[in-house]
């Protein structure tokens, strides 16, 4: 496949650009994975949230690519948190999936409030002891959780997924990442493809590259080093957003898109977000 890796802290290889399958019903999951899949996307990233790990799991046996080509990447919900309702939820996404391992295990939150994230991640160091997660990892931490679990557990995360994108940089967050040898993984890449990809600096520089915004972004995420997870159940988006390795910003370009940062959140803010 075009798509580069990125070496986790354990060694393991991950592709950098993948396919996110957030707000895809189960049953559409399985046609979009497969275009995905058919298109050369390697990388899936889903949740026992979504609700679509079945549907996932049917494309991923039926597209006929053997399993240590494919990267499946899947998250712990809020409502599991704990150490042995952590078991028994992986078990539950790994039957859902038909798999007998994934490639990466995520804390979805660290609902802080709640307090049961190093916990949780006990178990995750036991998931991972037994092979049946080739890396651990949380979703949404801040820096000041990760300190907290670096403490208290033995395994580095691998990767943080975190909401990133021009809007909200999160130059503190990766900084942080990077020091501990922890990958960063952009989620809302796009930032959802609403508004940012209509930004005059953006459309500008998709012009000058005879691209599109939403490539000029995701071009952006690899050259500095995130992994990232677009989503789209559109084919020729789906094709679009994996075409991103015959070009190059310039760091004019750099600068302006740096200049885009505003802080803004799509999502719930980690400090207090306690669904369950
Ligand atoms: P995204 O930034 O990937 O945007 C997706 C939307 O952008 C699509 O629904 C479509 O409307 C539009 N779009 C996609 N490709 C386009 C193109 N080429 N041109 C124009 N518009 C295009 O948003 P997302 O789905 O929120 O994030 C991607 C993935 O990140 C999710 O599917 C999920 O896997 C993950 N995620 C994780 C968390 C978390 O808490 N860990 C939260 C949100 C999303």
């Amino acid at each position: 496949s075009k798509v580069p890796t990125i070496t986790l802290n354990n060694d393991v290889a991950m592709p950098q650009l993948g396919f996110g399958v957030w707000q895809v019903p189960d049953d559409e999951a399985e046609r979009a994975v497969g275009t995905a899949l058919e298109a050369g996307y390697r990388s899936i990233d889903t949740a026992a949230a979504y609700e679509n790990e079945r549907g996932t799991g049917r494309a991923l046996a039926s597209s006929g690519i053997a399993r240590d080509e494919l990267f499946v990447t899947t998250k712990l919900w809020n409502s599991d948190q704990g150490y042995d309702s952590t078991l028994r939820a992986f078990d539950a996404s790994l039957d859902k999936l038909g798999l007998d391992h994934v490639d990466l295990y995520l804390i979805h939150w660290p609902l802080p409030s709640r307090d049961e994230y190093v916990d949780t991640y006990k178990a995750f160091e036991k998931i991972y002891a037994d092979g049946r997660a080739k890396a651990i990892g949380v979703s949404n931490f801040l820096p000041e959780h990760l300190e907290r679990l670096l403490g208290e557990t033995s395994v580095v995360p691998a990767l943080n997924q975190i909401e990133l994108h021009p809007q909200l940089q999160q130059s503190e967050s990766r900084a942080a990442h990077a020091r501990r040898g922890i990958a960063t993984e952009a989620w809302s890449p796009l930032g959802q493809g609403k508004g940012l990809l209509d930004v005059p600096t953006i459309v500008a520089i998709a012009r000058k590259h005879d691209r599109t915004p939403a490539q000029v972004v995701l071009r952006w995420h690899l050259q500095l080093g995130n992994v990232v997870i677009p989503k789209s159940v559109t084919p020729s988006r789906i094709r679009e957003n994996l075409d991103v390795f015959g070009f190059e910003l310039d760091d004019e370009d750099l600068t302006a898109i740096a200049a885009l940062d505003e802080g803004k959140r799509l999502g719930p803010d980690p400090a207090t977000f306690d669904v369950v």
